[in-house]
């Protein structure tokens, strides 16, 4: 079965195909700056080709439709046909409370989409502008939408209610929704294989730390609790954003005369990593290699952003009662030895010990604790692509 994943930006156009019999991707890339100056299509296929080339595209509708003519180009496609795409597989940031799991897109499904908008004012038009474009260009050929917070759906209320009158959840939905959840759950059922043990015996803490950073409690297949909130502004620090903070300080901002849209981009755009280490950088390597070269500023920054995981670890470790596994993905958490190394440094007190040697590789599934280790410690590359396609066969085939 062919599927292809999309993942659609405001500006942008993500896509995926893959030949999900084998789990195999065919292609992939993005066509960015959609509508505005120089729009950019990246294309690599599973061999490697690559191509990167300016496009005329002015709307979501021609990008795919430019993608659909490199699918079947005779010199870099991958199929002969449109025809062989039997499903598409679209991420959709918010599904409220409503959505707990993928779900084949209806006009009802649409309309919720659309009511959960509030929620998630950037990415769901966007998103919902995807499957209405995936349904002009491929009509007739079913779509599925995989939502960002259905994973967390199972969170008890003492994890998702705020401590404030309760008529901000029962009359707004004011709650912890919780993101990343096609990553979170891809990590623990990958974590779960990789270790030969069934997922709904596991108790793991799977941290997804990259630009944006969430890590999340699942107990024995389903999530107890989770750092981002009713916004991706919550929990971790993370490239440009705060996590948590003193709700006060928004107020003394606002009392200070700063207007709600300077506030946003302070917390949103110019707090975490860019905002404490100084080095003019959101991005862990360049806060890395300052603090290495003795950066006073950076290596302050590193050690807020380990403080705040490991705070994090230590309360979801007590809150479920204990884990098996602290599992590391996205960009940091896979890529970079030594913040894995700074946070299994100091896990010590919940029994897990770092293995310097096995923590140096990077990239891949790795058990990086020690055997003696009764918290096991591991790196995990996510893959919310091929989760979303997993999800998009599992939803057409029930
Ligand atoms: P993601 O959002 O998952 O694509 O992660 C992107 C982030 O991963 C980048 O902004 C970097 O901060 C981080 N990253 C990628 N590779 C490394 C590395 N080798 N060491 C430290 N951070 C890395």
């Amino acid at each position: 079965m062919k599927v292809l994943v999309i993942n659609a930006g405001s500006s942008s156009l993500k896509f995926t195909m893959f030949r999900m019999t084998h789990e195999r991707m065919l292609a992939k890339g993005i066509v960015e700056r959609i509508g505005l100056d120089k729009p950019l299509l990246r294309y690599t296929r599973y061999d490697g080709r690559t191509l990167c080339e300016t496009v005329d595209v002015k709307s979501h509708d021609e990008a795919l439709r430019i993608v659909c003519r490199k699918l079947v180009d005779d010199e870099v496609g991958v199929m002969a046909s449109l025809a062989e795409v039997e499903a598409i597989g679209h991420r959709v940031v918010h599904g409220g409370e409503q959505f707990t799991e993928s779900t084949l897109v209806t006009p009802e499904v649409k309309d919720i989409i659309r009511e959960c908008i509030p929620l998630a004012p950037l990415h769901n038009p966007a998103n919902l502008g995807g499957i209405e474009a995936c349904e002009r260009v491929f009509p007739g050929v079913p779509n599925v939408a995989v939502f960002d917070t259905a994973f967390h759906q199972t969170m008890p209320p003492e994890s998702y209610l705020f401590a404030i009158p309760l008529e901000f959840y029962t009359e707004h939905q004011v709650r912890r929704y919780g993101f990343h959840g096609t990553s979170h759950k891809y990590v623990a059922h990958a974590t779960a294989d990789f270790l030969g043990k069934p997922y709904d015996s596991l108790r793991m803490i799977t941290c997804h730390l990259g630009n944006g950073s969430s890590i999340t409690a699942v107990d024995r297949g389903r999530v107890f609790e989770t750092s981002m909130g009713m916004t991706p502004l919550m929990g971790l620090v993370m490239g440009t954003r705060c996590g948590d903070i003193d709700p006060g300080v928004v107020l003394h901002l606002a009392a200070q005369g700063r207007t709600l849209a300077e506030v946003d981009t302070l917390l949103n755009k110019k707090s975490g990593l860019l905002g404490l280490a100084g080095v003019g950088s959101s991005d862990m390597r360049d806060v890395l290699e300052a603090a290495a070269g003795a950066n006073e500023q950076a290596e302050q920054a590193v050690r807020i952003f380990v403080h705040r995981l490991v705070f994090y670890i230590g309360a979801y470790y007590t809150l479920m009662g204990g884990a098996d596994a602290v599992v590391f993905t996205a960009g940091i958490g896979e890529n970079s030895d030594e913040i894995r190394a700074r946070v299994i440094r100091r896990l010590a007190p919940l029994g897990c010990f770092l293995d310097e040697e096995k923590n140096r590789a990077s990239g891949k599934a790795a058990i990086v604790s020690t055997p003696n280790s009764s918290l096991m410690a591991v790196a995990m590359p996510t893959n919310e692509e091929l989760m979303i396609g997993r999800d998009t066969v599992r939803i057409m085939q029930p």
